[in-house]
């Protein structure tokens, strides 16, 4: 429930401009955990940045021989894995579909396993902000989790994707017997919260273009490669701004050599170099991140 309370408090201050603090700070648990996928793996830069290391491949295969890549399925324990096999789905996700509405019934989970979803407030005059991304590290369709049945929020795919899917009552009657698939839910839950609050704070605080190479670094590390497919009109939703300013701010990148604009898509030149520029957001959901892993590895 703390990550539906979070967003639920985000959402009110990017309407009204109020910038807090996150109130949540619970269901931390052991090592191996979710918190290793992007922020336990980075490690210190000579700026003192932290940099991307890849997350080794899963040995877990599905049915049909494809490796399963989402985190939370590849560790699971083989029980708990073999519990919930047989109910997913393979997917591939087109870009830009809507994986969850706001205010619409959830009928369906998805696990990454490749790809991004974006997950937005929505006004009712149509306009979007984003405030948490997803990749293979998490789930679409926390609300489920603690009993709820509807979206809060807009979860769309930024890139094309693949996901294994499962239908909710399913999820709901396997879950009481995978004690750690709910436990890495409710974790996942936890960080996409953290970062929520954060990002929260960043639409508000920081300028497009650090906001952009923000949101360009945390985009690579969940598609796992340089080239975005992405316009600036839908990055103009993502950052909440204007596309004229996103033009500006993509500007003010490629000109430094940092990323190379082309027709639907950007390539990251000199992520390092990005990481300098970026705003201090990506650097606190990161260590926020290796921290929790560090009191759990702690335990
Ligand atoms: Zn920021």
């Amino acid at each position: 429930m703390a990550f539906i309370c979070t967003v639920s408090c985000i959402q009110a201050r990017l309407l009204h401009r109020n910038v807090g603090s996150s109130r949540c700070a619970q269901f931390l648990a052991k090592p191996d955990s979710i918190l290793a996928v992007y922020g336990a793996r980075v490690a210190k830069g000579s700026a003192g940045r932290t940099h991307r290391v890849a997350s080794p491949s899963s040995s877990r295969k599905d049915g049909d021989g494809r490796e399963v890549r989402n985190f939370i399925l590849s560790t699971l324990p083989e029980k708990e894995w073999g519990q919930i096999d047989s109910s997913l789905e393979f997917v591939r996700l087109r870009l830009h579909q809507v994986l969850h509405e706001t205010g619409e019934t959830i009928k369906s989970g998805y696990f990454l396993n490749d790809g991004l979803g974006s997950v937005l407030t929505t006004e009712p005059n149509g306009k979007t902000v984003e405030v948490g991304l997803i990749g293979k590290e998490g789930f679409v369709g926390l609300p489920i989790i603690f009993g709820f049945k509807t979206s809060g929020l807009r979860v769309v795919t930024q890139a094309d994707a693949t996901a294994y899917r499962v239908d909710v009552a399913t999820l709901l009657k396997i879950l009481p017997d995978c004690p750690e698939l709910e436990k890495q839910l409710q974790r996942f839950s936890m960080i996409l919260g953290m970062m929520s609050t954060q990002l929260a704070a960043c639409n508000r605080l920081h300028g497009v273009v650090e906001r952009l190479a923000r949101w360009l670094l945390m985009s690579q590390d969940r598609v796992g490669s340089e080239i975005l497919p992405l316009t600036q009109e839908f990055l103009a939703q993502m950052l909440g701004t204007r596309r004229a300013s996103v033009t500006v701010a993509a500007g003010a990148l490629q000109d430094a050599g940092l990323i190379k604009g082309s027709r639907g898509s950007v390539n990251i030149l000199d992520r390092k170099q990005l990481e300098k520029r970026a705003c201090s957001c990506y650097d606190v959901i990161e260590q926020q991140k290796k921290k929790w892993q560090g009191e759990l590895n702690a335990d």
